[in-house]
């Protein structure tokens, strides 16, 4: 048995090819990188729409799987830009008609969740999915997956780009702001926003720029956004453990990728006895193996869509996704 998975929420379309057994066979994946500002939704998807037929192509060759052999097309339905979404969709649904296998809807962080917990062996762990557009507490209770606490305003990725390209830099900023912090030395104080299980990094943005306007150098303020942002993250993580008396995390996203977030994050949960576990870098990120594996767990279970029923959601809450495949 194996899927095909179509990822194109964002900035990047990735197609990936998984087996029964969680193998990641064959990835393909092409990031839209704006020359400079953000995303604009249409432009990524004009992208999107460019390289996918070349991505499915790639990936199959990679994973040495013909189209014959491919069992099922499983693509994100959301939550994403609507644009962006329709352009992974529409090619998903073509070859679901043109191979006659079923299509198979995916909440892409429902995704996320799933190739992290297939990965690490932990069977019931917290996700902290932080990423571009969503930063999110998820916890698995009674069929669905249930948000805990998220940000309540921008996502955390959002920020750290944002806040990089005031700053001079370009898209995305998070990678190069974990560079710029590793010679910061200074510790500012920035605004803490948790709000019981919640987070804000707005006013955090701000503050970062008012701070640079006054002088503040670059690396400092990589490094004291790096440390408060996380901080947050930790500290609505380890509360959730401890509702839900839970002891194991995985990470998601690609602000996952961030070494101090890892080990901020290990450092907490291995203080109270538990297991932390962060996928490698290249699953973290978006990408289309989550999606296949995801779709294998769904097909698994009866889910499928006909395709006049397989519009994009680009709302698409994690907590209203029914998940047959997890036992309550
Ligand atoms: P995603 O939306 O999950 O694909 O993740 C993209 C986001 O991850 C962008 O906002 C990036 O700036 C951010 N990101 C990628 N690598 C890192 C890193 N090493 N540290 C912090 N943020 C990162
Ligand atoms: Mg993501």
């Amino acid at each position: 048995m194996v899927v095909l998975g179509i990822e194109s929420t964002a900035h990047t379309a990735s197609v990936g090819i998984v087996s029964e057994r969680a193998e990641v066979l064959g990835v393909a994946s092409d990031m839209y990188r704006p020359s400079k500002g953000g995303i604009h939704p249409r432009e990524a998807a004009n992208h999107h729409v460019e390289v996918l037929p070349d991505l499915v192509l790639q990936a199959l060759e990679r994973a040495h799987v013909r189209p014959r052999e491919v069992d099922a097309v499983a693509f994100a339905q959301g939550p994403g830009l609507g644009p962006c979404l329709r352009a992974g969709a529409t090619v998903a649904r073509m070859l679901s008609l043109a191979w006659g296998r079923p299509l198979i809807p995916v909440n892409h962080c429902v995704a996320h969740v799933e190739i992290a917990r297939v990965l690490s062996g932990l069977d019931d762990p917290m996700l902290l999915y932080a990423s571009g557009g969503n930063t999110q507490v998820i916890s698995y209770a009674r069929g669905r997956y249930r948000v805990l606490g998220e940000t309540l305003d921008i996502g955390i990725g959002n920020f750290l780009d944002k806040l990089w390209i005031e700053l001079g830099g370009t898209f995305p900023g998070g990678p190069a702001l974990e560079l710029e912090a590793r010679k910061g030395t200074e510790l500012l104080t920035l605004p803490y926003s948790v709000h019981g299980m919640d987070v804000a990094f707005s006013g955090m943005l701000t503050a970062s720029l008012a701070l640079n306007a006054s002088g503040s150098t670059r690396p400092d303020l990589a490094y004291s956004v790096e440390v408060t942002a996380y901080a947050m993250l930790t500290e609505i993580t380890e509360r959730a453990l401890a509702h839900r008396r839970r002891d194991a995390v995985v990470l998601g996203g690609g602000v996952a990728c961030n070494e101090r977030l890892r080990t901020m994050v290990r450092e907490m949960v291995e203080g109270r006895g538990g297991a932390m576990f962060a996928p490698p870098r290249s699953l973290c990120v978006d990408n289309g193996a989550m999606i296949a594996w995801t779709g294998h767990l769904a097909h698994g279970a009866g889910v499928s869509v006909p395709v006049e029923d397989s519009a994009v959601q680009p709302r698409q809450r994690t907590d209203l996704v029914r998940t047959p495949w997890r036992a309550d």
